[in-house]
């Protein structure tokens, strides 16, 4: 039998782009994944579909894994010569009790390594905007467990030496004890001026910053009914926030953006989400897949140099065209001399990368304007080659025949529905902890709602903002009945991404 191993995992502090490479590396290879209560969708998603996922968090009903029993199933796993990864948050050697794990693993001989994570002591802070040192504020940092049963008698906590000889504390886990931990530094001689910050569900969509005073943060977070997961940082350094914040302040903060599109199509508005400082969840709608019958492309394929225009009108046309071109023994030799058409930027992207230079990319990206560009391009009796999706809008074809040019349209690929869990994204949006969903075809309404078969969408969306990508998408979704709150005025994803930015007034969820 191989040998097993464990990897103890630090999976970061929420963030899902805060794993380390190595980390990631091996989610990627794991054939069982131990994770607990706050372990982000995506870290999940990464691990291979086969891998055996066992969550050791709390359950509904409350009963949690002891440790001893999460100890000894990383040990049968092991044993049983599987590779583990044992994800935990944060760095599972911060109060992870990483420790203990590893010292199962070594008492019952079986190997084992650890991938050191970001932890949340640095890393909530970082996001509200707080350096834990700063040059000229403080040389030392102490990260401290705020669980301690305050009313032991003998406490393991040296109060007087955090008060007084170290700069800046972070409390992990301390919430509940708050009250207790500031009473105790005054009590051991730190001033009762002392800047606070809690910073809650740090580096998440849902992260929040309370700031005041050793004196007064306890009523304020009371007040305000903070709770865990969070971080107590107490230092001068909670003062640069003011300057330094930036997570908080970004056009997508705190929003989670539902993106509709197919897998293969779903990466660039995801990434561009996060970099407006919102969080992607995905759930693809569409599955593009070839066509059963592709004798009307390769009959076309087998005459190219009779056309004059070849016209694309997505990504997926190009790359399924040239799937084809490639499979029937050609390459894009075969297109010397035709001119060639892309509805939009991606597609134009998607084509130049196959080194072929777009002859004309209409301003605007809808059907509609290519044929006020085309107007002057093409005449009577020239012939243009359409490969597109199996079901697609008329008005494009029917406009080049007004023209006079004689038209191929010829499906390249299909769209089916599907693909995405849609019990999770039933869930999430119960719990209203989806705040905008994205449109980018009328093809990913359509399916949307078919998979939610759901009677009281409207109710299931309320509040929730409902973007689309243009007039056609958002006609769709209205004779759907949803309510639009949102259509792009350019039809790209940046335009769709303006627009939601814009709605919002630039200020988040
Ligand atoms: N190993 C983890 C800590 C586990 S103890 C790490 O290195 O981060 C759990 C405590 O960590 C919580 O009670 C809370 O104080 C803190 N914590 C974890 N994730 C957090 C987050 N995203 N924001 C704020 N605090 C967090």
């Amino acid at each position: 039998m191989p040998e097993g191993i464990v990897y103890l995992v630090g999976a970061g502090p929420g963030d899902p782009g805060l794993i380390t490479v190595k980390g990631l590396e091996c989610i990627k290879k794991a054939e069982v994944l131990v994770y607990d209560r706050l372990a982000s969708h995506r870290l999940l998603d990464a691990a291979p579909p086969t891998a055996e996922r066992v969550y050791v968090g709390k359950s509904p009903a409350g009963h949690t894994m002891t440790q001893e029993e999460i100890n000894r199933l990383l040990v049968e796993q092991a044993r049983r010569g599987r590779v583990v990864v044992r994800l935990k948050g944060g760095d599972p050697f911060v109060f992870g009790r990483g420790g203990e794990e590893a010292e199962a693993l070594a008492a019952a001989g079986l190997p084992f390594e650890v991938v050191p994570g970001i932890t949340s002591a640095i890393a909530a802070p970082a996001y509200a905007g707080i350096p834990v040192t700063h040059r000229g504020l403080t040389s030392t940092l102490a990260v401290i467990t705020g669980n301690e049963d305050p009313t032991r008698a003998e406490s393991n906590i040296n109060w007087k030496a955090l008060a007084t000889g170290v700069g800046t504390l972070v409390f992990l886990m301390g919430m509940a004890n708050l009250a207790h931990i500031t009473r105790q530094l005054i009590r051991h001689g730190r001033d009762a001026a002392t800047p606070v910050a809690l910073v809650r569900w740090g580096t998440r969509p849902e992260q929040r910053t309370l700031v005041g005073t050793l004196e007064d943060i306890a009523a304020r977070a009371a007040e305000a009914g903070f709770a865990n997961p969070a971080v107590i940082v107490v230092g001068e350094v909670v003062g640069l926030r003011e300057k330094l914040q930036w997570f908080e302040q970004k056009p997508l903060f705190g929003c989670r953006v539902l993106v509709t599109r197919a897998r293969e199509q779903a990466s660039g508005l995801v990434r561009a989400v996060e970099e407006l400082g919102g969080e992607a969840v995905e759930f693809p709608t569409i599955r593009v897949v070839e066509m059963d019958d592709y004798t009307a492309l390769d009959n076309a394929i087998g005459r190219l140099p009779a056309y004059r225009w070849l016209i694309f009108t997505s990504v997926n046309g190009v790359s399924f065209f040239f799937r084809r071109l490639v499979h029937l023994g050609g390459d894009i030799r075969d297109l010397k001399g035709l001119r060639i058409c892309a509805i939009g930027p991606k597609t134009r992207r998607a084509l130049q990368e196959y080194c072929l230079r777009v002859d004309y990319v209409p301003d605007e990206y809808r059907a509609e304007s290519i044929i006020a560009g085309l107007r002057e391009k093409i005449g009577p009796g020239d012939r243009v080659l359409l490969p597109r999706a199996d079901i697609a809008r008329r008005i494009l074809p029917e406009a080049l025949a007004a023209l006079g040019a004689r038209v191929d349209e010829v499906p390249a690929y299909r769209t089916v529905a599907g693909g995405g869990p849609v019990e999770k994204i039933r869930r999430m949006l119960a719990e209203k902890s989806i705040q905008i969903i994205t449109f980018t075809s009328s093809s990913t309404v359509r399916n949307f709602v078919r998979l939610l078969n759901e009677p009281r969408l409207p109710e299931l969306l309320a509040g929730v903002t409902v973007a689309c990508i243009g007039p056609v998408t958002a006609r769709t979704a209205r004779e759907l009945g949803l309510s639009v709150n949102v259509e792009a005025a350019e039809y790209t994803i940046e335009g769709l991404l303006k627009a939601v930015v814009e709605s919002r007034g630039g200020s988040g969820c």
